[in-house]
Formats: structure tokens, C-alpha cells, sequence
């Protein structure tokens, strides 16, 4: 059976108390882990396949509360490095009175950026598995380096690579920059997952269907295309295969793309995918992993957080009526 490698950024996300108010008036956070490949490493380990996170902490207090939160959903943690050379990642969030978030973080440079390539190992990776990037990590060496070496092991194996470029536009001063890199990265890509906020600017293309059909290159074989409450529509080369979310009351919607996209590669693992079957795999069973990869987002939307708000496997399957 094959196993998750989910590669990039773990922090700490500190969530205002106090509704509302701007991230310069706040005065207590309330400290979740986050970081979005963290969140997709936990789902998958939380419904019950072998996930394991590549990463590196500072050796800080804030470094040893994401190891206990990701052993604690089940996540193997002996490939998150610890360095004194930097602190851990922190993102200060805070919610605006219409419900939209905004972020403030610490990364200068913040010690997940300092992950190198040396310190990926190419023996980790076998046929089957899965390894999981998106695109804030690409932005900077070395982390970009040690990127390019897991995909390029992890496709040498017979694994799968699935990348969620994940852009958050207003937050990103250097849009451009990430642009670049998403497009470098794209075609090294099996499964790519874009949601309907970034498809127009990774793509530049108005037209959603010519826009999709873009990202097809190189290795991409399947689009995931979300759309937030309305669910996700899934592209081989030449099917599309359209799917409906399930009604909540979301309460926040941090993680829910990562909640999809956890239950959807959680869902490929127990298929047995591979490069080789992945689109006979998702043409037969479109309907129960799109079912399952939109119960997912939908119920992490309903608790604050994103890890912490992550369903379990049997709620999931309670609403998808199975
Ligand atoms: P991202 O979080 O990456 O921007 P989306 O907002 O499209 O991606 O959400 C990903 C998935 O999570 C959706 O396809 C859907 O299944 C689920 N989801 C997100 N928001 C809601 C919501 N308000 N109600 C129900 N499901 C949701």
C-alpha cells in the first residue's frame, strides 16, 4: 500500500479571540497548526492511510507543539527536521467583519524554508505513493531545490505527485514571482488542484474551460477544480466529471481545499493508484471520491481551524450516506 508525503510548510496559525477586530488591535490568539500541506497530511492520516510530513521546525517551543499536534492526527514526524538556525513559521490571522481573513506572518526567513536537499532522501519514496507540494514553497531556495528532488524521486519510483499551487492573492506581495513558479512546477504534476478564485491568474486565460484545459502539460492527468459551497468538478484530458457540495453552516472555511484535496488523494491511496492507472482509477470511481473529498471540505468548515477541525472518517462517510 502506498503512503502520503506531503512536503512545505507547517506553522502555527494564532486566531484572534475577538471577532471583527483589526490584527492591530488584537490582543489574544489562540494558537492552531496549520500550513497546507500539514493540513492535507493530517486528513489523510486522520481517515486512516500512511501519511508522513517532510518539513523542518525551529528548535523551539512552537517547533514541538506542531510535532505533537501532527503525531497526534497520526502524521510519522521522523522527516520534519529541527534546526537553531531559524524559528518556526508563524501566521497571526485575523477576521474581518465580512468573514474574509487576514494574515500576518513570520518568515524571515522562517526555518521550513531552510529544508535543503541533502536532506531529502530519494530511498524514502516507492511505487504508489504520493507526494503532495504547493506553491508557497517555491518562491525560495533551497526549499525549492529539495521540491524538485522529491518530485523527481517520488516519479522515478512510480509515485504519484500531486500539487495544489494554493495561491492567496491578496496576501502575496510577490505574485509574480509565485506565477513563475507554479507554471515551472505544473507539468512535473500528475494531479493538479485549482480552485475557482485562481485559476484565471495561474493561467492568465478568462475562458474556464480553455483555462483547464491549459494545465494540461507534461505529466498533469487530472484537474481538480473546486468551487467552494457549490463542490468541484474533476478533468481527465478529454472527460469532465461534475460533482454538487454539501449544504453547512460553515463557520470558518480555513482548510477546507486542503480537507478536499486530503480526502481525495486518502481515497486514490485505497484505490492502489499509480501513475500507470490513475485515470481508469478516477474514471471508475469519480463518484465516490469527489462524494468523499467534498464531505471532507464541507465538514471542516463547520469548526475553526484547520486541522483541528478536521472530520472523522465516519462522520465523512455519514454524509456522503454510506
Ligand atoms: P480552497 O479552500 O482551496 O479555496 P474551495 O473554497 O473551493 O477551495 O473549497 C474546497 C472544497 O471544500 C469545495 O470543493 C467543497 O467541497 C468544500 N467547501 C468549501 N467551502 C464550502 C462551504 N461553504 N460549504 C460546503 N462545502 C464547502
Amino acid at each position: 500500500m502506498g503512503k502520503l508525503f506531503s512536503i512545505g510548510e507547517v506553522l502555527i496559525d494564532f486566531i484572534p479571540l475577538q471577532k471583527g477586530v483589526a490584527l492591530k488591535d488584537v490582543v489574544s490568539f489562540e494558537r492552531a497548526p496549520g500550513g497546507a500541506p500539514a493540513n492535507v497530511a493530517a486528513a489523510v492520516a486522520k481517515y486512516g492511510q500512511k501519511s508522513a510530513m517532510i518539513s523542518k521546525l525551529g528548535k523551539d517551543a512552537f517547533g514541538d507543539f506542531l510535532v505533537e499536534k501532527l503525531v497526534e492526527a497520526g502524521v510519522e514526524t521522523d522527516k520534519v527536521y529541527r534546526t537553531d538556525e531559524a524559528n518556526t513559521a508563524l501566521a497571526f490571522v485575523s477576521l474581518k467583519e465580512n468573514g474574509e481573513r487576514d494574515f500576518s506572518f513570520y518568515r524571515n526567513p522562517s526555518a521550513d524554508l531552510l529544508l535543503s536537499e541533502r536532506e531529502v532522501d530519494p530511498a524514502w519514496f516507492q511505487a504508489g505513493d504520493i507526494l503532495h507540494f504547493c506553491s508557497v514553497d517555491l518562491v525560495e531556495s533551497p526549499m525549492k531545490q529539495a521540491h524538485r528532488k522529491a518530485i523527481e524521486a517520488v516519479t522515478a519510483a512510480g509515485g504519484l505527485v500531486s500539487f495544489d499551487p494554493n495561491v492567496r492573492l491578496p496576501l502575496w506581495k510577490e505574485a509574480e514571482d509565485c506565477r513563475r513558479a507554479i507554471l515551472e512546477f505544473l507539468p512535473s504534476a500528475d494531479i493538479v488542484k485549482v480552485s475557482d478564485e485562481e485559476l484565471e491568474f495561474i493561467t492568465g486565460i478568462k475562458g474556464e474551460a480553455e483555462a483547464i484545459q491549459s494545465l494540461f502539460t507534461g505529466n498533469v492527468k487530472a484537474v481538480v477544480y473546486t468551487k467552494g459551497a457549490a463542490g468541484a468538478d474533476l478533468f481527465l484530458k478529454e472527460e469532465k466529471f461534475v460533482s454538487r457540495g454539501y449544504s453547512v453552516e460553515a463557520v470558518d472555511t480555513t482548510g477546507a481545499g486542503d480537507a478536499f484535496i486530503g480526502g481525495f488523494l486518502y481515497q486514490l491511496l485505497e484505490l492502489g493508484a499509480n501513475p500507470a492507472n490513475v485515470e481508469k482509477v478516477l474514471r471508475a470511481n469519480h463518484g465516490r471520491i469527489l462524494q468523499f473529498a467534498n464531505a471532507s471540505g464541507a465538514l471542516t468548515t463547520t469548526g475553526k481551524g484547520a486541522i483541528s477541525a478536521l472530520p472523522a472518517k465516519a462522520e465523512v462517510e455519514a454524509v456522503i450516506g454510506r
